[in-house]
């Protein structure tokens, strides 16, 4: 072959040019050997210049692969840039900062003193409790080979025992944007020499109405930092705030359909509104399902689907804002352990809830923001594992369903169970009797004892003469039916 090039070639360079076209062409070809021999081999931690003490922990959890985000952001911030980046929760986003936090700041050699004891060297804000004590224990997990000491910052409990654990020699603080103010207003945490600041889901934050409490505690920071941004959404005060907030920022895009169309099987299953409650209690003890994550809209459907669940049996817990940060703590380690099979959650308190292997997620109701439908499938599926995703979708939700689908890009696979859904072409409305409905397998009377139990009879009855009344006057048409 290189014979053939040489003699090919002689006629029309010299023997000078013919030497160095041939060199060009034998490293060309190695460059491309090197790249088809790497090809399909996985980048390992080796790769990303980690200490050996971090190589050491994450060998011993088990994490062989960087994740997508994690190659793409760890050599940035090992190198000191900031970055913006659109991770979804579920890819592997918290080590991919936590990891070079870990690495870039200095280990504490001497034993601080006086006012020294309340400045802290790193700074993660997040939105929720949940997500502060999750990331807090990744910290923890992932920094067991440092000396680094890590404090979670979040109301419901009081200072006194956040502020021990920051003078005990913490240098890095994870916390809710409103405690951290707290504990700057009363002195026992000094920002002044910070040398990282990371805005975990910043968009959610924003959401939250958390913009001010941000302004003022980045604020205190110094000018010379390096900070990190997360948001899963680019609405105009995150693109000012990161503006202002980030110098010279490297945009790191991960596909947030990544986690939801690969890992997760994602299904729809129409229903009416008024079966759902029926429905899930169905699937959950014909499935024999242990480990289930509901989400709901609203703190008072949270608590109606709990007591429907416990009427029939089934062990589960609410995880909302008005239940206090004990509840749900104890509900969330209850949910882990499977003392309870199921936890009921509203998106914020669902937001930092990270199981390991949690197999199914309900969407009861479709969220109200379509952003988070990506984020709780997100809870299942994590870190390559398989998860299965079902929303419960009725009548008046199919409108969201369709800017939801969109948004993944990514029509939702119908599936049905016997006894609650309807095929697309046969009219819920046109489902002439009880006794026709009795034939077809449709327990009315079970499912409106049930769904009694959960909405108080009278509200119930309304329904049902609504449905009714629906019944009689509505024209079929081939689209999807309830
Ligand atoms: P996160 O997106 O940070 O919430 O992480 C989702 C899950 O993936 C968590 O349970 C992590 O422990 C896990 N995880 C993160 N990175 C890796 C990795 N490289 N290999 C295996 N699991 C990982």
């Amino acid at each position: 072959m290189v014979l053939f090039w040489d003699q090919f070639l002689v006629g029309k360079y010299n023997i000078n040019s013919l030497n160095t076209l041939y060199l060009k062409i034998l490293n060309q070809r190695l460059v491309y050997n090197l790249f088809t021999i790497f090809e399909g081999i996985p980048l390992s931690f080796k790769t990303l210049n980690l200490s050996p003490k971090l190589l050491k922990t994450l060998k011993s959890i088990g994490y062989t692969t960087p994740s997508e985000i994690q190659k793409k952001s760890i050599p940035l911030l090992l190198k000191g840039k900031d970055i913006l980046a659109t991770s979804q929760t579920g890819t592997g986003k918290t080590a991919s900062f936590v990891i070079p936090i870990l690495e870039n700041i200095q280990e504490n050699r001497a034993i601080k003193v006086g006012d020294e004891r309340y400045k802290i060297n790193a700074l993660i804000l997040a939105p929720t409790r949940e997500l502060v004590l999750q990331i807090h224990n990744k910290v923890e997990e992932y920094g067991k080979e440092f000396s680094h000491k890590s404090v979670a910052l979040y109301g419901g409990i009081k200072l006194g025992s956040q502020i021990k654990a920051i003078r005990a020699g913490a240098n890095i603080a994870v916390g809710t944007t409103a405690r951290v103010l707290d504990h700057i207003k009363n002195g026992s945490l000094n920002l002044s020499e910070l040398e990282i600041v990371v805005l975990d889901e910043a968009d959610k934050m924003l959401e939250m109405g958390f913009i001010d409490d941000i302004r003022l505690i980045l604020s205190q920071l110094p000018e010379k930092r390096q900070s990190i941004m997360f948001s899963a959404t680019f609405p105009k005060p995150i693109i000012s705030l990161a503006k202002s907030f980030l110098k010279h920022p490297v945009t790191i895009e991960i596909d947030p359909l990544n986690l939801s169309t690969q890992q997760v099987k994602q299904l729809v299953n129409y229903v009416n509104e008024e079966e759902k409650s029926p429905l899930l209690c169905k699937l959950i003890n014909d499935n024999n399902w242990t480990q289930v994550l509901v989400f709901t809209n609203t703190k008072l459907q949270a608590n109606r689907i709990v007591d429907a669940l416990k009427a029939n049996k089934i062990e589960a817990s609410a995880i909302h804002g008005d239940k206090s940060q004990g509840m749900r703590l104890e509900a969330l380690k209850s949910f882990k352990d499977k003392t309870i099979r199921v936890l009921v959650a509203t998106d914020i308190a669902g937001r930092g809830i990270d199981i390991i292997n949690l197999p199914y997620v309900i969407n009861y109701e479709l969220p109200l923001n379509n952003e988070d439908y990506i984020h709780r499938v997100g809870r299942t599926g994590r870190a390559g594992q398989k998860g299965e995703a079902i929303s419960l979708v009725c009548k008046k939700e199919i409108d969201k369903l369709k800017e939801i689908e969109t948004l993944i890009n990514k029509k939702l696979e119908a599936m049905t169970t016997e006894d609650f859904s309807y095929e697309p072409h046969i009219k819920a409305s046109n489902r002439k009797s009880k006794k026709e409905d009795k034939k077809k397998g449709v327990d009315l009377k079970k499912a409106k004892a049930l769904a009694e139990k959960m909405m108080g009879k009278k509200g119930m009855e309304e329904k049902i003469s609504n449905k009714k009344r629906k019944r009689g006057g509505e024209k079929p048409t081939n689209k999807r039916h309830f």
